[in-house]
């Protein structure tokens, strides 16, 4: 029997960005620019998250989770990463590609057993697909899986997984037999302990500093038959379904980040005002209302249940873009100012420049909505 459900009305996704604001405000900006100079994010800031439930977002209550829907995840994610988006990216993760994946294609025991803790914060997820050779071409992975007595065994490495050492579960992926593409698939649940799991390097970055990311090696990893997601085979298919709603959630991270750079950029034209600055400034504008307008669209198709694929790669491509170029243009009004290590703008624009490449490329994005809106 799991803990009785509090009757209570959902928050509504106005009180989840307040919720998310106050806590960007008080917890996470004061301490956004020493988490990328110590490239660290503080326990204190990772584990204040659990109180107001934002990692339980998306999940309902019977579940152990906080509920609101993806507009809410969206609010929060750009709330929490206008201070720093290595905050955002962490929750963004451990919800959109870990949590949410499990509770929509585990077993109810599944569920039980790693939706519960996550939801409540006490674990932390993270999703790895990406290898050191192969990233956008995901039906190629090479890291291996082979039937033991007990289930399976996994032996391989995987790239760039962001939560890398702080994660409990991680959702992995590999291959029956590497060649045979996407039908070779399945989707495993590591959990932290797992004989033959281990962290190799940590990755030094350009940006998104303090968010780990972390090479995690795979050496003859023993996994319970009661850890393979779904069916064997079907492991691509719930990765590229995570990776939609990844991409959401994301645009919405790249959006947070957008916003502080037009703020600093309104900073800088104010405090020298132009024609030219007020242009930059105009552009920017326009530029950001029409990320958060992806954004927003395509949280809300997906909340109405309507195919999204569309609108998720429009919003992430969009929005990535939208914090280059801004937080671009808030250097470039600050001046010598601007480039200087620690600099708000210099932040932005190296955290902006990691987003056209995480949860997909802008060339994938590309890939993606040509083939939806033209046809193969
Ligand atoms: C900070 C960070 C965090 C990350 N976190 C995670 C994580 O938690 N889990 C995880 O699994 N992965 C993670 N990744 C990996 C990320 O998803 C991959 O880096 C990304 O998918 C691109 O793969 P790649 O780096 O191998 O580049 P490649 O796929 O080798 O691409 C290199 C270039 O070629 C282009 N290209 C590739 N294929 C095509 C094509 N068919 N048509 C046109 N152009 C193409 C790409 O757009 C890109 O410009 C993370 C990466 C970073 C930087």
């Amino acid at each position: 029997m799991g803990a009785p459900v509090p009757d209570v009305a959902p928050l509504s996704t106005d009180v989840w960005r307040e919720r998310a604001r106050t806590y960007a405000d008080e917890r996470v900006r004061p301490v956004a620019e020493s988490i990328d100079r110590d490239d660290s994010l503080p326990d204190a800031v990772v584990h204040g998250l659990r109180a107001p439930g934002f990692f339980g977002l998306g999940v309902p209550a019977e579940q152990g989770g906080s509920g609101g829907d993806t507009r809410a995840v969206a609010a929060v994610l750009e709330e929490l990463s206008a201070a720093s988006a290595a905050v955002g990216v962490l929750l963004s993760v451990h919800l959109s590609v870990c949590t949410h994946p499990i509770l929509q294609h585990g077993s109810a025991a599944q569920r039980e057993r790693f939706v519960r803790p996550l939801a409540a914060g006490q674990w932390l997820g993270a999703f790895a697909l990406t290898e050191p050779g192969v990233g956008s071409d995901a039906a190629h992975l090479t890291t291996r899986y082979g039937r033991s007595a007990a289930g399976f065994v996994l032996n391989g490495s995987k790239m760039f997984i962001t939560n890398g050492t702080r994660a409990d579960v991680v959702l992995a992926f590999a291959s029956r037999e590497p060649g045979t593409g996407a039908r070779g698939i399945s989707a495993f649940l590591l959990e932290k302990g797992t004989p033959g799991v281990g962290n190799a390097q940590k990755l030094e970055k350009l940006g998104l500093r303090g968010s780990e990311t972390n090479e995690l090696v795979l050496q003859d990893a023993q996994v319970p038959e009661a850890n393979l997601l779904g069916t064997e085979g079907k492991g691509l298919t719930i990765a590229l379904g995570a990776l939609t709603a990844g991409r959401v959630g994301i645009a919405a991270c790249a959006l947070g980040v957008a916003r502080s750079a037009f703020d600093a950029l309104r900073e800088g034209a104010v405090a020298q005002p132009s024609d030219g600055h007020r242009s930059e400034v105009a552009r920017a504008f326009t530029t950001l209302s029409a990320a958060r307008a992806l954004v927003e669209r395509a949280a809300a198709e997906k909340d109405a249940g309507r195919p999204y694929v569309e609108a998720a790669s429009a919003a992430k491509l969009f929005a990535s873009h939208a914090a280059v170029s801004i937080a671009s243009s808030a250097v470039d009004v600050a001046g010598s100012a601007g480039v200087r290590s620690g600099a708000a703008p210099e932040r932005l624009l190296r955290d902006a420049r990691v987003f056209p490449i995480v949860e997909g490329t802008t060339e994938i994005q590309e890939l993606i909505l040509g083939r939806t809106l033209v046809g193969r």
